[in-house]
C-alpha cells in the first residue's frame, strides 16, 4: 500500500521529534518511521538540557514523545532500509512497505555499526542491506540473512517466499517468527567473501556458507547506503546552514550530520530542517510541480 505525505522523517529522537512537531506547526502533513530506540535511552543524566535539568535519558525522551504525541504525532516503529528520489519526490522502503513524500528529513543519528571485511567492495555485488528491494536478483540463488535488526525473521522468510534458497545467522535462540525452512546459524557473520566480484561465500564464527547474496539488516543504516549519491564529509551527511543536503527536498538534522553531538543541537537542527522543508513544499506548491 502507498501512502503520500508531504514530510517523512526517518529518526524518532531528538531530531526527528522536533523535526515532526515544527513541520506540524507549519501545517505539513507528517510522518516519523523510527527504530525502537534511540541513544539518549542510554544516557544516567542530562544536566546541559535548557529547561529540563537533571532527567534521565528515558525521562528525557518520553517528554518529547509527550510533546510529539499532543501534536498528532506517532511514530512508526520499524527500518528504513532504501530511499529513492523520483520526479521531484520520494519513495522509502520502510520495513518492506513502500511510503511516498514529497520532503524527507533524515535524522538517523550516529551509525555506529562497523562494516565486517569484505561488505563495502561487495555493497551492490551481493551484499545488501534491503531484502525487498533486491531480493528478485537472488531468486533460485543462495542468500545468507545477518539478522540485526528486530523484524529481519519477516525479511528472510519474504526471500524465502519468493523463491530464494536462504540462511539465516543471528545471535541467540532461532527466531519464533522464522519459516521452518530456513536454515538458522547461531552466531555472527565475520567477513563476506568474493570472486570475480560477486559475492562467494559467508562466514560466521563457526561455519562457512557458500552464497551468491549477503543481506545484513541492521536497525542502523549509514545514510550513504541509504540513499545512492547523498554527499558525506567525514562520516557524516553533508549540509549547508539550511540543513539541506546535495539531493533537492532531501534534509538532514542532528547527530547524523555530525559535532556537537547533543541534544540541543539536535533539536535546533531538526527546526531548521523542518522550517526549510516546508518553505521547499510550498514553493514547489507555488509552482504547481
Ligand atoms: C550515554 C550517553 C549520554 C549522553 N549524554 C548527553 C548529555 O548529557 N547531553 C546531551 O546534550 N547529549 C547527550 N548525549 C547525546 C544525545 O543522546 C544525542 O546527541 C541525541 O540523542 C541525538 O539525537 P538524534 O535525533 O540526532 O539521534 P538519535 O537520538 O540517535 O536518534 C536516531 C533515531 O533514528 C532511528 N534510526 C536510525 N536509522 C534508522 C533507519 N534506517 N530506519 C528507521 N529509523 C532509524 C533510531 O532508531 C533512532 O530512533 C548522550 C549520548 C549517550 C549515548
Amino acid at each position: 500500500m502507498s501512502n503520500k505525505t508531504d514530510i517523512l522523517i526517518v529518526g524518532g529522537g531528538p531530531a526527528g521529534l522536533s523535526a515532526a512537531v515544527n513541520a506540524v506547526a507549519r501545517g505539513k502533513t507528517v510522518r516519523v518511521l523510527s527504530g525502537e530506540h534511540t541513544i539518549l535511552s542510554r544516557a544516567e543524566a542530562i544536566d546541559n538540557y535548557l529547561g529540563l535539568y537533571h532527567l534521565t535519558g528515558p525521562e528525557l525522551m518520553k517528554r518529547f514523545e509527550e510533546h510529539a504525541a499532543a501534536m498528532g504525532i506517532i511514530p512508526e516503529k520499524g527500518r528504513v532500509s532504501n530511499i529513492l528520489p523520483f520526479g521531484g519526490a520520494f519513495m522509502a522502503n520502510f520495513s518492506g512497505r513502500i511510503e511516498e513524500a514529497d520532503a524527507v528529513i533524515l535524522t538517523t543519528g550516529v551509525a555506529k555499526a562497523r562494516a565486517i571485511p569484505g561488505e563495502t567492495e561487495l555493497l551492490g555485488h551481493g551484499v545488501s542491506y534491503c531484502a525487498t528491494c533486491d531480493g528478485m536478483l537472488y531468486r533460485g540463488k543462495k542468500a545468507v540473512v545477518w539478522g540485526l535488526a528486530p523484524d529481519a525473521a519477516e525479511e528472510a522468510n519474504f526471500l524465502k517466499g519468493i523463491g530464494v534458497e536462504v540462511a539465516y545467522v543471528a545471535r541467540g535462540e532461532r527466531p519464533e517468527e522464522l519459516n521452518e525452512d530456513i536454515a538458522f546459524y547461531p552466531g555472527r557473520v565475520a567477513a563476506v567473501e568474493g570472486a570475480e566480484g560477486r559475492v562467494a561465500a559467508v562466514q560466521t564464527d563457526a561455519d562457512t556458507i557458500p552464497a551468491d547474496a549477503l543481506f545484513i539488516l541492521r536497525s542502523a543504516i549509514a545514510p550513504a547506503a541509504l540513499i545512492d549519491g547523498l554527499e558525506m564529509e567525514d562520516g557524516f551527511v553533508k549540509v549547508n546552514r539550511q540543513m539541506e543536503t546535495n539531493i533537492p527536498g532531501l534534509y538532514a538534522a542532528g547527530d547524523c550530520i555530525g559535532a556537537p553531538l547533543q541534544i540541543a543541537n539536535a533539536v535546533g537542527d531538526g527546526l531548521v530542517a523542518a522550517q526549510q522543508a516546508a518553505k521547499h513544499l510550498d514553493q514547489k506548491a507555488k509552482k504547481g510541480e
